[in-house]
């Protein structure tokens, strides 16, 4: 019997967390399984973070903060923000979260009604579908693929704004392809929203350091959209913090009121201590952000490199993230031993008990062509994954 109510039985579960458990539970079983399929930084959160995460104990951060975070992180992000993005905000404009995926669930779960529309552009983090069909909204899914470097233009945008669309949840640096948008390519999306007052843009910006291009470029720097932007970040990527459990957005006032007062009534504020973690990484040496950078592009180019020689595989060079979106289709409908792949979740999963190598399949992301290798490991394990890869590639049939 199951009384689970009808609007968490329309949900999927999280496929790349769903992916990182079977490889777990495989290496459990003592498979010397390569994970790739989870995103998250292999660095130690750097020590100085650590350091003001126990003095925070020590000094009895022990109570409740207030609900949207303690103002010393708040105006740590206001500063962060004016100075890394040359954006103005107050510090009744920031609300913090349990991590980036509840600061964009907030945002999503404060602005739609049962019945609007969403534009997501696809590939797209499994997350966004899932809570806007919580909030009862309809994704209205614009594609982009390899070919045009995963990235809508302006004219698709358009074609897909409706009377009834209420957002858009723009990535970038994107999860899964990597791939960013330039200021132009930014410009011209803002210059269509522009035309479209009731459109709110919810901006993911959580990979905003690892980026290989330079300069990060926000969609919030466009006058135009100033009140309807939200931007959302935190530290999990860029300070390799992704347990501790810190999100944040920056936004108008209306939607940050509307998102503590749902804060105030489902989590309260977020983890004392880890909040003056996140403060430390923020008012801290910067180092540590641009060294880890480092290592992801030298990572990036290596499995580039290796991922360009499997043959069927088509590969982009992704300019930020840390993962790889290859197209597929060469290997779907093939067959092992007399199975089938009938698509890409087939074809992670058969990576994973062939080749010993966990991956996320690109249906959970809106591109059934594509499987997502994050490349967040070090340079033998990415030699080792690429070589069991290809490997199990060539026995398909
Ligand atoms: N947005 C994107 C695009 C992500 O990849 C992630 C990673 N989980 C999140 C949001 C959520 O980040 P956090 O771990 O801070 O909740
Ligand atoms: N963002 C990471 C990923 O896409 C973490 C997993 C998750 O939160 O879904 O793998």
């Amino acid at each position: 019997m199951s009384l689970v109510s009808d609007r968490l039985n329309a949900l999927s579960p999280s496929e790349t967390l769903a992916m990182s458990q079977k490889s777990n539970e495989l290496k459990a079983q003592g498979i010397d399984v390569i994970n790739l399929s989870v995103g998250e930084p292999d660095f130690f959160t750097p020590d100085h973070i650590k350091k003001a995460a126990i003095k925070a104990i020590e000094d009895n951060y022990s109570f409740y903060s207030p609900v949207p975070g303690y103002p010393s992180l708040r105006n740590a992000i206001v500063a962060k923000l004016k100075n890394e993005n040359k954006l103005d905000y107050k510090p009744e404009q920031i609300v913090c979260s349990n991590g980036a995926k509840q600061a964009v669930c907030n945002a999503v779960l404060s602005l739609v009604n049962p019945g609007d529309e969403v534009i997501i552009p696809a590939p797209y983090w499994v997350s966004y579908v899932e809570m806007v069909k919580l909030a009862g909204g309809t994704n209205v899914i614009v594609s982009a693929g390899i070919d045009q470097d995963f990235k809508i233009t302006a004219s698709q945008l358009e074609n897909a704004i409706s009377p009834k669309t209420k957002a858009l949840i723009l990535c970038s640096p994107s999860n899964p392809t990597g791939s960013v948008y330039n200021r132009e390519e930014l410009k011209a999306l803002a210059e269509v929203l522009a035309r479209y007052p009731q459109v709110v843009v919810i901006a993911d910006e959580i990979y905003e350091h690892i980026n290989y291009t330079g300069q990060h470029e926000s969609i919030a720097q466009f006058e135009a959209l100033r009140d309807r932007v939200v931007i959302v970040n935190g530290v999990s990527k860029a300070y390799a913090m992704t347990g501790w459990r810190i999100g944040w957005i920056a936004a108008p006032q209306w939607i940050v009121a509307a998102c503590s007062k749902l804060q105030s009534q489902y989590t309260s504020g977020p983890n004392s201590v880890a909040q003056r973690a996140a403060e430390a990484a923020y008012t801290g040496d910067q180092d540590c952000v641009s060294e880890m950078c480092a290592a992801f592009k030298r990572r990036r180019d290596l499995i580039v490199g290796l991922a360009s020689e499997i043959p069927g595989l088509k590969v982009n060079k992704p300019d930020g993230a840390f993962y790889l979106f290859p197209e597929c289709s060469a290997y779907i409908g093939k067959s092992y031993q007399g199975k089938r792949l009938d698509n890409s979740a087939d074809l992670a999963m058969y990576l994973l008990e062939e080749g010993h190598v966990a991956s996320v399949g690109g249906m959970a992301f809106g591109a059934p062509d594509c499987i997502r290798f994050s490349y967040a490991t070090s340079d033998e394990m990415l030699v080792e994954a690429m070589k069991r890869v290809k490997t199990a590639l060539a026995k398909l049939k």
